[in-house]
Parts: C-alpha cells; structure tokens; sequence
C-alpha cells in the first residue's frame, strides 16, 4: 500500500495550520507549527500572493491530508462523491469520515489517523465481530469496531486508550470505555465534522 513517508509536520506548516497528524506531539509546544509558522523550504517565507487555482489546490492538499491519502485514491473518492445523491463536496468529506482508520482515530483508539492506520493494519482491531486489516473500508450506520481479545492487555493499546480518554467522541459516534467498543450511530453530516476544509473549493479545483 503506497503511502506518504516524509515528514508529517511540513505538511502541516506547507498548509500553515495544525493538521494533527502526530498524536499528542501537536498538543505541545514541539509542534513545528508553534515554533516555526511559515511555509518549508527556501521561499517559505517568502510565499504572499495564491491565484484562484492556488486556493483551490490549498483546500484539496489539506483534506488530503487530514485523512493521509495519496492524490489517486483521493479522486477516486472524489468521482465516487460526484455518483452519489446529495452535495459532492459533503458526500466527499462523509465518505472520508467513515473510513475504518478514521472512525477509530474518532473513537480514541488512536493517537492520529497514522497511527489509526498502522494499528488496523496488524489486526488490533474487528469490526462487526470478524478480524479486519483494511484501513479504508467504508463504515455504515450500525457498524460495531472493537479492539480484539488478543489487543486488549497490549501494553501499547492501553497507552493509545489512556493518551486519548479525554478527546471527545463526535455525536455520529458512540464509544464504551469499559468494553472497548465503538459504533457508528448514524452517518455523519457535514455539521458533525470539525475540519476546517471548504469542500466546494475541491469540487471546484477537480471540476475544471
Ligand atoms: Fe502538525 Fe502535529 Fe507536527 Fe504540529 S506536531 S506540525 S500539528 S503534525
């Protein structure tokens, strides 16, 4: 699976805001953002004027990585959006959301999306009862994700769980602390999400 393995935190100070990519990291004073706010590399801060499309491309970059995808899996979700009833910049944001690695980060049982991902991928974690292994699979409303048996005296899950008991869990989601179990109560709407991303700027970058 191909994914992004440079630094995380140029990421966010090329989008000049936190993206929370490294767990509790951002919530300190060792966030690059907080000690260096400009833009990486040799004209970063250098960088004033962005013409429409540099806007437009900006507001895609970001929610690309937000979730951590890769540009063609991003369109793909893009072109999926488009096909749906509804919004496509909303139904894009949703169908992000309901990512397997996203509803965990949402439930706390990750410390970022990365981590999210990784941990699914060696099996700490089933959905609906069975082993699963797919960060992206599309969650629907009723879907139950819980740490396995074997996950739950991990010494690392129980940090991860400790670390992040005080994030609040969205409304679309409903989390048992004492049985490690997570569902998905509805799908989310646009409302729900709290990322600070103008999905119409995307719909209108990929529509050209
Ligand atoms: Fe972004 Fe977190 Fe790095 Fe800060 S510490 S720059 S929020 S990834």
């Amino acid at each position: 699976m191909a994914r992004y393995t440079g630094s995380v935190c140029r990421l966010c100070r090329r989008e000049g805001q936190k993206l929370f990519l490294k767990g509790e990291r951002c919530y300190s004073d060792k966030c690059a953002i907080v000690r260096r706010e400009y833009a990486p590399g040799q004209h970063g801060q250098g960088r004033k004027k962005v013409s429409e499309y540099g806007i437009q491309l900006r507001a895609k970059q970001k929610a690309r990585r937000y979730y951590g995808i890769l540009e063609n899996q991003f369109y793909h979700y893009f072109e999926l959006a488009g096909k749906m009833p509804g919004v496509p910049g909303e139904n894009l944001l949703r169908l992000l959301e309901c990512r397997l690695d996203n509803v965990v980060y949402r439930l706390g049982l990750a410390s970022s999306r990365k981590e999210a991902r990784q941990l699914v991928l060696h099996n700490h974690y089933t959905l609906n009862g069975k082993k699963v292994n797919i960060p992206s699979i599309q969650l629907k409303a009723g879907d139950v994700v819980a740490v396995a048996n074997k996950s739950r005296s991990s010494e690392k899950i129980k940090a991860v769980v400790e670390a992040n008991s005080a994030r609040p869990t969205p409304k679309w989601l409903d989390f048992n602390s004492e049985t490690l179990t997570g569902r998905v109560v509805e799908l989310p709407n646009r409302e729900d999400i709290d990322l600070d991303v103008a999905e119409h700027l995307i719909v209108e970058l990929y529509s050209k």
